[in-house]
């Protein structure tokens, strides 16, 4: 019975690895023109200031909703559409979508000098060497100053062409577009990047967020990276925050600002408009003036 069970268990191994191979390879192919299709939207998380609480800026999160598969997370697709190329299209598409709503939202007065809207961009984006100009380019044909826009790298993908991303980050950081480096201390090369690229912006990962209340290490290594951000003269954002004592701690070692759960999910654009028009900072804070970007 033994071989049979064993031989059994691989047959049953072997489908399952052809049912994902063949779920992901469904995905890529439904991928590739959704946006087209209008299967895409984006949704903004907001961005506070820990000192005063007001919302700095916002986050644009792609959402795909699939008519039959139903609502894919970026984490599953995103990968999938690198490793296609149809990232490239899609980014473009998020690039125009989210400078329509910039344009859209300073019209109505949501948008003012301490507010940007920041876009994910994929390695393969930036591999391109027209990038920051091509960048430039759409920022100055919607009419939106500089100041308005962000970008946010995640570190795994910019190892292939680092010269040529160099280029890219050194031309946008040069018109004050603040970049900042994505899910920082999870790569393989985070130090190597701060050394070698131009960034604004550290955003710390949730994975360092999470157990802040109750790991010591943590605690350090949050206190670690604010500090090395400091040092070379970068603002810091936290990401994944859900709980105030998280909020607090992180304000207490001088990161500049938050977001999380604690205080909005990603929310579709109207209701990002109107959570920003409800938005009151907390009362029994101390003001304060900086501002950061990223
Ligand atoms: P990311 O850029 O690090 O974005 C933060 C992720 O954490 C988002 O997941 C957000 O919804 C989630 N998040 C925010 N606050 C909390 C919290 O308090 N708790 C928890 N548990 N999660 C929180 P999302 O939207 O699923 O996006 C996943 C990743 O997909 C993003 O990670 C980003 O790397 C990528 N991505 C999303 N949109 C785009 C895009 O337009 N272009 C590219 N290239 N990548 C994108
Ligand atoms: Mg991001
Ligand atoms: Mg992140
Ligand atoms: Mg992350």
């Amino acid at each position: 019975a033994l071989p049979q069970n064993g031989s059994l268990r691989i047959q049953n191994y072997n489908e399952t690895l052809e049912t994902q191979q063949r779920h992901r390879l469904h995905l890529q192919q439904a991928v590739r023109g959704a946006t087209q299709r209008g299967e895409m939207s984006l949704a903004f998380q907001p961005k506070l200031s820990l000192a005063t609480q007001q919302v700095i800026g916002a986050e644009a999160l792609l959402r795909w909703y699939h008519p039959e598969l139903g609502h894919v997370s970026p984490a599953d697709f995103i990968p999938l559409a690198e490793a296609s190329g149809d990232i490239l299209s899609i980014g473009e598409w998020v690039l125009e979508e989210a400078m329509r709503y910039i344009v859209q939202w300073r019209q109505q007065g949501l948008l003012n000098d301490r507010f940007h809207i920041a876009v994910n961009v994929a390695a393969r984006q930036l591999a391109r060497k027209d990038f920051a100009q091509n960048l430039l380019t759409r920022l100055a044909k919607h009419n939106i100053p500089e100041r308005f826009f962000a970008l946010e790298v995640t570190e795994s993908g910019l190892l292939s062409d680092m010269h040529n991303a160099r280029i890219q980050l050194a031309q946008l950081t040069e018109a004050k577009i603040a970049v900042a480096i994505d899910d920082f201390g999870t790569g393989h090369s985070s130090l190597a990047y701060v050394k070698t690229l131009p960034f604004s912006t550290l955003k710390i990962d949730r994975a360092f967020v999470l157990d802040l209340e109750k790991d010591t290490v943590d605690r350090q290594l949050a206190l670690t990276i604010t500090q090395l951000a400091h040092a070379v003269g970068c603002n810091v954002v936290a990401e994944g925050i859900e709980t105030a004592a998280q909020a607090d701690y992180l304000r207490s070692i001088g990161c500049e600002a938050a977001q999380g759960y604690y205080y909005a999910r990603p929310l579709p654009a109207d209701e990002f408009y109107r959570w920003c028009t409800n938005w009151k900072p907390h009362p029994n804070l101390t003001p304060a003036t900086e501002s950061v970007n990223g």
